[in-house]
This record gives C-alpha cells, structure tokens and sequence, in this order.
C-alpha cells in the first residue's frame, strides 16, 4: 500500500525531508510551494504551486487527492499556512504532523533587543541614523520606509521590487547558507551597526548572528509568530521517524 503524503514547504528542511522520505519505497511524495520564489531549487518529487484558498481549499485538496498525511514543513514565520494546515486537517479527517525548527537562544556575548513585530523593529532602531543590516524577506523590508534616516543593506532571496522608498539602500540578492567567516566579513566591509533578523533557527542562516556576536554588534531580533500545537518534531530526521512509524504497521516494524 502507498501513503499519499502532502508537504508544505519552502524551507531547505522540506527539501531534505522530501529526499529523505522520496527514497522510501511505500510513500508517495507531494510537495507544495507558495510560489513566491522566482527560481525554487528542483525537488525530484512532484511540485504544485501557490495557495489552495484558506483552510477550506487545504480541506479541499487533502479530500480530492487522496492524502493520507499532511506534514508542514513551512518556515516558522509562516504562521498563516500553518493555522490553515492545523484547521483543514480538522475538517477532512487527515493526520498531521509539523517539523518546528527550535528558535535561537541568546548566549553570552550577544545584544539582542527583542521586537514583538516588523513594526517594533523598525521603532527599535531609534531616531538617529545608523547602518542597518535587513536580513529579511522582500514581504517585510517595506515596513522600513517609515525609517528612512537609516543606511540600509537589504539581503534577500528575490530582487525587493519595488525599491524602498529612501535614499539609501543597498540590495544583495542572496540564498543561504551563509557561513559565518563570510557575515563577519560583510558586517564590517559595510560598517553595519545594527542587524536585524527573524528568529528563524536552524544553522543556515545562524552565521549572522554569530558575526554580530563577535564583532559587538547589536541584533534586533523579530519574535516568532504562535503556532498551531499539533504533533511535531524539531529534526529533519525525528520528523521522518515519526512519519515512518505512522505508515508501517507496528508488525511490519517487529514489534
Ligand atoms: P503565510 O503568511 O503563512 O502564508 C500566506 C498564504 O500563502 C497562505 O495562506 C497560503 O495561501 C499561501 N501559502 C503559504 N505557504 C504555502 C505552501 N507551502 N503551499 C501553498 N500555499 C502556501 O506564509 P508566508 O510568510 O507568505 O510564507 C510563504 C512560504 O514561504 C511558506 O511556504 C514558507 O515556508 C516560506 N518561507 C517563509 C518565510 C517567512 O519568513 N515568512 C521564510 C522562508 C520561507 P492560501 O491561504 O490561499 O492557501
């Protein structure tokens, strides 16, 4: 028997589960994208592509195409498609289950400030002009033209378009990972005297933070979003043990 399984995705961890669960002999792998990103890198599992319409088209969806479970494996900002996932499989009767990446802890050395929002960061990064690094996700810079005393950089995965409305700002366009030899590298070549950051986990965008650390930068660091509590775990690899003991039936497994 095949178990049809949906992943939400758009994080490298989705990636790696879909290699990881693609070699499994029994499971039939979709994964499904947002669509906001221009060139998403190829998964050799089939791709659908851009919202369902809410909960109810999720609903929708799991229903006609037969899917037997439903992994979210969004990015941990990404809390609208997560309540919609935790909602939609209420309505069509599937299992879920999530892969929650842990957030980054402060450690000794660090000078976070903590903001609640996009809004409360750009507050937070006071009235007179600094160098600012954004290391954020086109959807957010725009909130940073309500600051425009600041020098920005301004890193992201597509082009920011358009522009931010002030006049001056810098684009990188950039995918992770990032190493944190390199950050430290690109922190100081552009004077950067205040970074600011999501508290996305994970290493490959840590780098970052650590450069900031070393260098005595301050981190303005955005906090994360609450999401659903269903069944999770915070590995690639405990994400794909939980699935493999969902499809194989406790005598196939010897126990
Ligand atoms: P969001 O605010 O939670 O989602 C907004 C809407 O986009 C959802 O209601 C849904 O539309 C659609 N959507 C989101 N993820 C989807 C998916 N995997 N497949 C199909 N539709 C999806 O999320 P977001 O912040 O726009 O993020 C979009 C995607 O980018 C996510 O897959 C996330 O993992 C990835 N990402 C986000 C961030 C971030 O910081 N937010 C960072 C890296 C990657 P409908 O309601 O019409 O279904």
């Amino acid at each position: 028997m095949t178990h049809r399984i949906l992943i939400l995705g758009g994080t490298s961890e989705a990636r790696q589960l879909v290699g990881k669960l693609a070699a499994h002999a029994g499971l039939s792998i979709a994964l499904s994208l947002a669509g906001r990103t221009e060139s998403p890198v190829a998964q050799g599992v089939p791709v659908r592509s851009g919202g369902f319409g809410g909960a109810d088209g999720l609903a929708a969806y799991l229903r006609k195409e037969h899917i037997d479970l439903l992994i979210d494996a969004t990015h941990p900002y990404a809390a609208q498609i997560s309540a919609n996932a935790a909602q939609a499989v209420r309505a069509a009767g599937v299992p879920i289950l999530a892969l929650r990446r842990p957030g980054w802890e402060p450690v000794e050395g660090d000078r976070w400030t903590l903001a609640a929002t996009v809004a409360d960061a750009v507050q937070a990064l006071g009235a007179a002009p600094r160098r600012v690094f954004l290391a954020l996700g086109r959807q957010e810079v725009a909130a940073f033209e309500a600051a425009p005393q600041h020098h920005y950089l301004i890193r992201s995965v597509d082009a920011v378009d358009p522009k931010l409305a002030v006049p001056n700002a810098r684009y990188l366009l950039a995918r992770g990972p990032f190493r944190e030899v390199d950050e430290r590298a690109l922190l100081q070549e552009q004077r950067i005297g205040i970074v600011v950051s999501k508290n996305s986990g994970g290493e490959a965008t840590y780098g970052k933070i650590a450069a900031a650390r070393a260098l005595g930068i301050e981190v303005v660091m955005i906090r994360r979003p609450d999401l659903p509590d269903v069944p999770s775990a915070e590995t690639v690899e405990a994400l794909a043990a939980m699935v493999y003991h969902f499809v194989e039936p406790a005598a196939e497994r010897g126990v």
